[in-house]
């Protein structure tokens, strides 16, 4: 059951993370209006499984009226809300006060801080720490999103073969981390990769909603779109089998995805995600309505 709307409000950032898997930078296009979002809204109302909104992007700071509009309609319909945010805004402690007092006076139940190297030169003295301190002090919940570069560890889960390089870090090999972060990371044999290990694609609680409309499923994998097809409807008619991408996905994984279209591919990748943003980018033109938009792919 779907129970929670992730708003893309923008694809625009402060900043132009290597991490990123969804290729944000200063010059990216696409944001909410605030018609869209009241569409949305109306929507959401409309599926009436919905328990959380969050509000990410991009930066969504950069369009603080719609943080804010966005979070006083979920509050009206009794939804919980959540912003994910680089904090590029908390200047100062006061300052950050300032920007979250009104989201704090609405309810927010959460605000998620990106306070990592990737976001901020030192991790000791950086704009997350004013604005977890504020939201503290304001009663806000908040939580840290820390990635680290990838590092190469020793095998240790049932799915790697013991003593086989693993990566970790938490970087997501998707978008821009894959054209930046990849090199010289080891890979595992292509067979391996058998299943989706982070999204529900038969079933997904929650999905991403974009200012062009796509509802990504996974990012750049899209169930429809919201400007072509009302979401209640869309959400109603999934059917991850139907589905030409989440269907092989479901059924054995990337590995599948590629046999199932034929797809070309190298013997190694570093993870499941990795190999599926790469089939999946070979895969554009045959199905631009559901893998898309094509600037996910860094392709605009
Ligand atoms: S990139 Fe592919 S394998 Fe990774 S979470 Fe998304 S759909 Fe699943």
């Amino acid at each position: 059951m779907l129970t929670g709307i992730h708003f893309l409000l923008t694809y625009a950032c402060n900043f132009e993370c290597d991490h990123c898997f969804l290729y944000c930078g200063p010059s990216a296009e696409g944001t909410f209006t605030i018609k869209k979002l009241v569409r949305a809204f109306e929507e959401i109302h409309r599926i009436g499984t919905i328990e959380w909104v969050y509000f990410e992007g991009g930066e969504p700071f950069l369009f603080y009226p719609l943080v804010l509009e966005g979070v006083r309609f979920a509050r009206g319909m009794g939804l919980k809300t959540g912003v994910v945010t680089n904090a590029y805004w908390a200047t100062s402690p006061e300052d950050a006060e300032l920007w979250l007092a009104p989201l704090a006076s609405l309810g927010l139940a959460d605000l998620s801080v990106s306070d990592d190297q990737f976001h901020h030169d030192s991790e000791e003295e950086n704009p997350a720490k004013p604005a977890s301190k504020a939201a503290e002090r304001l009663g806000i919940p908040v939580c840290s999103i820390c990635i680290e570069e990838p590092t190469v560890e020793a095998g240790a889960s049932k799915t790697q073969e013991k003593g086989e390089p693993v990566v970790g870090g938490g970087v997501m090999f998707r978008g821009r981390a894959v054209e930046k972060l990849t090199e010289g990371l080891p890979g595992r044999q292509w067979e391996e990769f058998n299943e989706c290990p982070y999204e529900e694609l038969d079933e997904p609680k929650r999905v991403h909603i974009d200012p062009y409309g796509h509802v990504h499923i996974c990012q750049g994998l899209s169930m429809g779109n919201m400007d072509k097809n009302p979401l209640s409807s869309l959400v109603k008619d999934y059917r991850a089998g139907l589905h030409p991408i989440c269907g092989p996905l479901l059924k054995g994984g990337p590995a599948q995805l590629a046999r199932e279209y034929k797809v070309e591919h190298e013997d190694r990748y570093i993870d499941a995600c990795h190999f599926c943003y790469l089939v999946r980018s070979k895969l554009i033109d045959k199905f631009p309505q559901y893998l898309t938009p094509k600037q996910v792919y860094g392709l605009e």
